[in-house]
């Protein structure tokens, strides 16, 4: 018999992300025994804010006639019985909701790519400009993209990005682009020594790296637009992790080089592509500057 039920929610807030809030409903029903009524149990159901279930509980409110509580092994049954179920549901849960932010992830980059092209449609094949070498931050590339893509704040932060709401608020994004598709190579005398900023011109857009995860560590804000990709053959693997974030979307916990666990790519072509970080290491451990367009 239901006694009373409670109901309600608890938030956390959290340095550099979104707050983490715990809904909770808890009937709580008379316990019947043999002899009358010995108190009340309470089951607690709690949820995420994301909606999986994240705990159950029972508790036992003691009654004054109460002449007998909870035996040890009772409680001990209890007791196993939810570390069970937290143990199997919540790798389970979390493995999923990695997945589902990673996937919502490849479509906001699919998105991001439709814009470019028909960015680039509309302004002689070229690619959006980034701040690199302005100080006029309007046309960083994800403001120029404005009126190509449905409402970009929608899609420039990556759900798995921990300064998500950070790159939001500083006009930032969760994705940067390729250094050599956006950005010329300049001459001491100012002349353009090498560019690939025509997306009608690249040779080989199935393999040409539009966009990349942004490192967590690169600071959210507007000039941090573009990565140095041109000095990765030098630079090596820390030079890679000083613009991306290879292991975006990992398993668990994240290995201390970043290699392990995946990211995704957009490319010129417009296909989005989930790329492993201990195979984007071994290429650039062996001296291959993956994101110089090939020839
Ligand atoms: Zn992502
Ligand atoms: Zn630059």
């Amino acid at each position: 018999m239901l006694l009373y039920c409670r109901f309600g929610w608890v938030t956390w807030p959290q340095p550099n992300r979104e707050p983490v809030t715990l809904f909770y409903f808890e009937p709580v029903t008379l316990l019947q025994r043999r002899g009358g009524t010995h108190g009340a149990m309470g089951f607690l159901f709690a949820m995420g804010a994301s909606g999986c279930l994240v705990a159950i509980g029972l508790q036992h409110l003691k009654s004054q006639n109460e002449r007998r509580a909870f035996t040890l092994i009772e409680l001990l049954v209890v007791i196993a019985i939810i570390a069970i179920l937290a143990g199997l549901l919540l790798p389970a849960l979390a493995k999923a909701q990695s997945k589902a932010r990673a996937a919502s992830c490849m479509s906001g980059l699919h998105q991001l790519g439709l814009g470019i092209q028909m960015y680039a449609d509309d302004h002689g094949g070229y690619f959006p400009e980034t701040t690199h070498g302005t100080s006029a931050t309007n046309r960083s590339w994800i403001f120029t993209l404005r009126p190509y893509v449905g409402n970009v704040d929608a899609i420039r932060a990556c759900p798995s990005d921990p300064l998500r709401k950070a790159r939001l608020t500083n006009q930032a994004s969760s994705y940067i682009p390729n250094e050599y598709v956006m950005v010329d190579l300049v001459g001491p005398f100012g002349g353009v020594t090498e560019s690939f900023r025509r997306m009608d011109t690249l040779r080989n857009p199935t393999d040409t790296i539009t966009l990349f995860e942004v490192a967590t560590d690169k600071e959210p804000s507007l000039s941090n637009d573009h990565t140095h990709s041109r000095n990765w053959g030098q630079g090596g693997w820390d030079a890679v992790l000083a613009d991306i974030q290879p292991d975006r979307h990992g398993n668990g916990a994240a290995s201390p080089r970043h290699d392990s666990g995946r990211a995704n790519e957009l490319m010129a072509c417009g296909h989005v592509s989930s790329v492993s970080a201990a195979l984007l290491k071994a290429r650039i451990d062996r001296g291959e500057n993956i994101a110089r367009p090939p020839d």
